[in-house]
């Protein structure tokens, strides 16, 4: 093996980029043979609850995506989603995911717990589409309970053909999906455009939530954007929470809901059924968090 003539150094960083770009194809040609064989079910939907600052409860789950490999093992979206995206292959990814979380969504409703909705993410390549809107119409069709299917959307995605998007959520609004805007804050943030956008529900980028301990500033704009949903009369969500102090902060802005490691992490579907019939009980009678309702 031969060192280039500019360095051992330049040839380590050109060895690196190739493992890279051959890990990249690996996995490129993998997830297209999974897709080409028609067998999706290596494509498992973990869920992580929701829960209430009020009472407790848990209003929601969010469908997350895992990839039991089967030789690397569980492997979370960072691994794939990004080659999945690039590959084209995102919208069998969201029908996959859509029909799983949806099917599981009503096993919980039949099962006794009615109030629960599920979220699920949509990508850039998903906002565009065309089959999304025709597909999501269907399942309305089909009798599915469709206030109780939230379909998450970054700013940065909706960014990128800003009209067609916007048409796309007026439309799933129409149908009466709910609307969440996943990781405010981290994109561009234009607040013209929040007034447009017709969502039910925003949710504050982890980013802010794990810093809300330690730096004032995040708390000012946390406090703040709790607030700017409230008056654009959305519910606001808070992604990240891994601490009862910080819990304690959140329902001290009034903030709504909490998803976080503070009380689960993503996890199949049956140990998510098992949580609920958990939380339920833990639920009962329990007084709101105190300090819920002072002001920012
Ligand atoms: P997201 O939609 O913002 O999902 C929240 C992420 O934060 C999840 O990571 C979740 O496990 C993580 N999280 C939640 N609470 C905590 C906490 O307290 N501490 C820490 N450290 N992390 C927490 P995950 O599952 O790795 O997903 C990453 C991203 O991948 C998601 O971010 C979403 O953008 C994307 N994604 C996941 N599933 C899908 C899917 O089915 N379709 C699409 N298009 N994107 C997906
Ligand atoms: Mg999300
Ligand atoms: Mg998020
Ligand atoms: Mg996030």
């Amino acid at each position: 093996y031969q060192a280039k003539s500019t360095g051992s150094g330049v040839r380590l960083y050109d060895q690196g980029l190739d493992v890279s770009a051959r890990e990249r194809a690996r996995v490129a040609d993998e997830l297209h043979r999974v897709w080409d064989s028609g067998d999706p079910s290596g494509f498992e939907v973990f869920y992580q609850p929701q829960v209430s600052l009020a009472d407790g409860t848990a209003s929601g789950v969010e469908a997350l995506v895992r990839w039991r490999h089967p030789e690397r093992g569980l492997l979370g979206p960072g691994a794939f989603l990004d080659v999945l995206e690039e590959e084209g292959l995102m919208g069998h990814l969201t029908t996959h995911v859509l029909a799983r979380a949806t099917a599981d969504l009503q096993r919980w409703h039949a099962a006794g717990h009615e109030e629960l909705s599920v979220s699920v993410n949509l990508s850039t390549s998903c906002l565009l589409n065309p089959d999304l809107l025709p597909h999501l119409q269907g399942l309305a069709r089909s009798g599915f309970p469709v206030g109780h299917l939230v379909l998450e959307v970054t700013e940065t995605a909706l960014m990128q053909d800003g009209e067609a998007s916007l048409a796309l959520c007026h439309a799933l609004r129409r149908e009466g999906f709910g609307l969440s805007i996943d990781d405010y804050g981290t994109g561009y943030s234009s607040l013209a455009y929040l007034s447009d956008l017709p969502a039910t529900e925003l949710k504050v980028d982890r980013s802010f939530t794990s810093r809300l301990l330690s730096d004032a500033g995040v708390r000012a704009i946390v406090a703040a954007t709790v607030d700017l949903g409230h008056r654009l009369g959305l519910r606001v969500v808070a992604e990240g929470a891994e601490d009862e102090a910080t819990l304690d902060v959140l329902a001290g802005f009034g903030c709504d809901e909490v998803q976080g490691f503070v009380h689960a992490r993503p996890m199949p579907a049956d140990d998510l059924f098992g949580w609920l019939e958990a939380a339920r009980g833990r639920s009962t009678g329990q007084p709101p968090r105190a300090g819920l309702r002072v002001e920012a």
